[in-house]
């Protein structure tokens, strides 16, 4: 069997849904296990909706419950127009937006949210677009069977990020989608969401259903795990800022890991891990070009000194100095156990004698954190910086690609720059504001000007 994850711009309308049964349609002979992510832009809708009402901004909430009630049940009347299921799900859609309607009221109320009763709003989009889903299939002929996700995607109680039980997961996805594979029946799941032991919604953090696909795949050993988006593969740089990007044929695990983990948006950062245990090919593939060739990642690719870059924004530097340094052997550890215990979490490094540099997300909460630091040495924070990722897991041997790098980069300021551990990564961290022009220069070096 197949795990195929369609993206929110794969499901946006009846239109993409229609395109998505046929992708599926094609498939059914591999046995496919089919995710989906919300319609495009609903999880930002309904955690703005979740915002709005727990700031006592009741009416305009519930105006854009409203909205997104009457978007969806479109998408119903004009995929199940013929169907005599039309009724049924456009009561069982309207369940979950009532259901929202009351929570913004609670939530108006008290005037706070928490981190779980904002995972039960994120989580609608994707129960609402699996129904639909499921229905639109049945409608055109294929004998879909709707699951509901938070039976089979078990999680901690982490809201908002929740770590998946790998093993509750593979018992559950073999007692309940497994069999409707066998019998002959597409299972339709949504993604990013799941549930605690004790049936609490979770999500798995944004982007979370390519994590989801990853997930089911390799709790069912899959053949091969397809995530459906709105590019051609997995692209040189990111399209919005290269518009020169280029599809990548085939790429390795640990690169695709680790551009998902800085900043290419295609893949959640968690994808690529079960994936990797079982040797399960990934395909990133195209939904509105669904003849295309698509991008595989696996161990075998080929090495390349350079495959992709990306750019993670919003990056800030910590620099923790002691002249003492080099007489006190615990320095470091004293550093990373704070960030540890204050829950921070650290992307790239870099050491000399006397300090440490170390980046964080603009993002992280770092008040309690500098005051901790502070106590080991003197800590200075540069805000509105950002990593960029020359990722190839030939880059450590090819001196004339780190080269053409800088040489890209030319007058722009670096303030940090590191060879990653795998040594697959060179990461230079520069201004935030730099960014889209310095992309677009290494870019043109390193995939465009290059002769055979
Ligand atoms: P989906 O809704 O299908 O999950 P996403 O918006 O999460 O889609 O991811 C696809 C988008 O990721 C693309 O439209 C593209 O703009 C962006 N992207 C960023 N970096 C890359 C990259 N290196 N390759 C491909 N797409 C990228
Ligand atoms: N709908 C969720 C999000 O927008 C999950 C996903 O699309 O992968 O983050
Ligand atoms: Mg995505």
């Amino acid at each position: 069997m197949i795990i195929s994850k369609f993206g929110g711009t794969s499901v946006a309308d009846a239109a993409t849904i229609v395109r998505t049964a046929e992708i599926v349609r094609g498939r059914l002979a591999r046995r496919p296990i089919v995710v989906v992510s919300a319609l495009a832009g609903v999880t930002n809708a309904l955690l703005g909706i979740a915002r709005q009402a727990s700031e006592g901004h009741f009416i305009s909430a519930v105006s854009s419950v409203q909205e997104l009630r009457e978007r969806h049940l479109a998408e119903v009347d004009a995929l199940l127009q013929h169907s005599s299921e039309r009724d049924e799900v456009t009561s069982e859609i309207s369940v979950i937006f009532d259901e929202l309607a009351s929570l913004c009221e609670a939530l108006s109320v008290l005037g706070f949210i928490t981190a779980r009763s904002l995972d039960a709003i994120a989580g609608m989009g994707e129960r609402a677009s699996s129904m639909l889903v499921a229905a639109a299939f049945r409608a055109r002929g294929i004998d879909a069977v709707h699951v509901d996700a938070r039976k089979v995607m078990i999680t901690d109680a982490s809201f908002g990020a929740a770590e998946p039980q790998t093993e509750s997961i593979a018992v559950a996805a073999r007692a309940i989608v497994a069999p409707l594979v066998q019998d002959g029946k597409v299972p339709v799941m949504g993604g990013y969401i799941g549930a605690s032991t004790d049936g609490i919604t979770t999500t798995l953090g944004r982007g979370g259903s390519d994590y989801s696909a990853s997930l089911i795949g390799a709790a069912l050993q899959a053949e091969s795990i397809e995530i459906w988006t709105d590019v051609d593969g997995m692209l040189t740089a990111d399209p919005r800022v290269v518009p020169g990007a280029r599809p990548i044929e085939q790429i390795r695990f640990d690169e695709a890991s680790e551009l998902a983990s800085f900043g290419a948006k295609v893949l959640h950062p968690a994808t690529i891990a079960p994936a990797v245990r079982l040797g399960i090919p990934v395909w990133i593939y195209n939904s509105r070009n669904p003849g295309g060739h698509g991008t595989r990642i696996t161990f075998d690719a080929p090495r390349r000194s350079v495959t992709a870059i990306a750019a993670k924004r919003d990056t800030t530097i910590l620099r923790v100095a002691t002249g003492r340094m080099l007489f006190q052997p615990g320095f470091l550890r004293r550093v990373f156990e704070l960030f540890d215990e204050h829950s921070v979490s650290v992307d790239v490094v870099a050491t000399s004698e006397v300090s440490v540099s170390v980046t964080v997300d603009d993002t992280a909460p770092l008040d309690v954190l500098l005051g901790a630091l502070r106590q080991v040495g003197d800590v200075s924070v540069e805000r509105r910086r950002a990593i960029i990722s020359v990722v190839g897991s030939g880059i450590a041997d090819d001196a004339s690609a780190m080269g053409a790098v800088l040489r890209a980069l030319g007058h722009r300021r670096i303030h940090m720059l590191s060879l990653s551990a795998s040594a697959i990564n060179l990461t230079i961290l520069l201004d935030d504001a730099d960014v889209p022009d310095a992309m677009r220069a290494l870019h043109a070096a390193l995939f465009e000007d290059v002769t055979p």
